[in-house]
């Protein structure tokens, strides 16, 4: 329950009702939402064409956020006319403002983010220096059922408006401290002002020392895969998606962790169509740079996806000149 209501904070508008009796778009009405290709170059029609790379959206379990939250899905042709926020010449960067402590490695940790901000969007990414959270003006309490500390959103969104660069096209708060957005609520995962550019994401319940758990071997590992996701899906919503319908994608709304760890890294091809219209990147380079970060930090499901859908837009010979380039990214 926790979690709908930081998604909601952290989304465009839709509603939200109780009783809902979601049916997964049939083949063709996926087909329809990945909107037009005629007229786009041979290559990104390819990489649009979902060929069999991409799973249906399933039918969702009780508890699922399908089955508690209504969303008719916002089809590639329904984003271009909301008219959202592009990437243009003035505001082209997207900052990555790390608050308060980070774990053991930290540098290393916000620096792999900034990587795959800079790939998965294919914009300028600049990390600023870290706010240290004694020198700010922030409310925070400790949490009466898990003893942690929190800090309360709306006072780390205004510190972010008051001092968004003028290149900036959003100021993305991320932090290893627990959030809150009211008194009267236990915690939320993050919460976003599209129209101000600002956003904070916290990873703090994505480390199981959070609920007293012991850390394992490759806990960093999880932790990052986890981090990445979450920047990668709130990251969207600044540029105007909402959750997606259609395919089991990044865009997907998610109710609990293990719902969340079961959405892919990649988005699906509605998501996608969206993206490159908003950021206008060659799809190649993206997942190309992708192949590469998922090589190197070690999510190898996702690098053998990359290849799997290298192979299919661009052919197995290129493919494998791209994936056997070494050190690039
Ligand atoms: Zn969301
Ligand atoms: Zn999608």
């Amino acid at each position: 329950m926790k979690q709908i209501l930081f998604l909601i904070a952290v989304s465009v508008a839709f509603s939200v009702t109780f009783a809902m009796n979601f049916k997964p778009p049939t083949a063709a009405e996926r087909l329809s939402a990945i909107g037009s290709t005629k007229g786009l170059p041979e290559i990104l029609s390819k990489a649009l064409d979902p060929g069999k790379d991409f799973k249906p959206i399933p039918t969702p379990k009780p508890g699922d956020w399908l089955a508690e939250h209504r969303e008719t899905g916002q089809s590639f042709d329904n984003f271009v006319k909301s008219k959202p926020n592009r990437p243009d010449k003035t505001r082209s960067k997207i900052y990555l403002q790390p608050l308060g402590e980070f774990p053991e490695g930290k540098i290393a940790f916000l620096e792999r983010l900034k990587e795959y901000a800079a790939a998965y969007f294919a914009i300028k990414v600049q990390v600023l220096p870290s706010l240290t959270l004694s020198d700010q003006i922030i409310t925070s309490r400790t949490n009466p059922y898990t003893g942690n500390r929190q800090i309360l959103t709306v006072d780390v969104l205004f510190l972010l408006k008051k001092h968004v660069p003028a290149d900036a096209f959003c100021v993305l708060a991320i932090t290893m401290e627990d959030l809150y957005p009211d008194p009267s609520w236990n915690f939320v995962f993050g919460q976003a002002s599209l129209r101000e550019r600002v956003g904070v994401y916290s990873f703090a319940r994505y480390d199981p020392a959070f609920y007293g758990n012991k850390r394992n071997k490759d806990y960093e590992k999880i932790l990052l895969w986890r981090s990445c996701k979450v920047l990668a899906h709130e990251t969207s919503h600044m540029f105007g998606l909402q959750h997606c319908i259609y395919f089991k994608c990044v865009v997907n709304g998610s109710n609990h962790l293990k719902e969340s760890d079961s959405r892919p890294l990649h988005l699906c091809p509605v998501c996608l169509h969206k993206l490159q219209h908003s950021i206008r990147f060659n799809v190649v380079e993206r997942y190309s740079n992708l192949f590469h970060f998922y090589r190197e930090v070690g999510f190898d499901d996702e690098a053998q996806w990359v290849a799997g859908r290298l192979r299919w837009i661009v052919g197995e010979k290129a493919a494998r000149a791209i994936t056997e380039r070494k050190g690039a990214h």
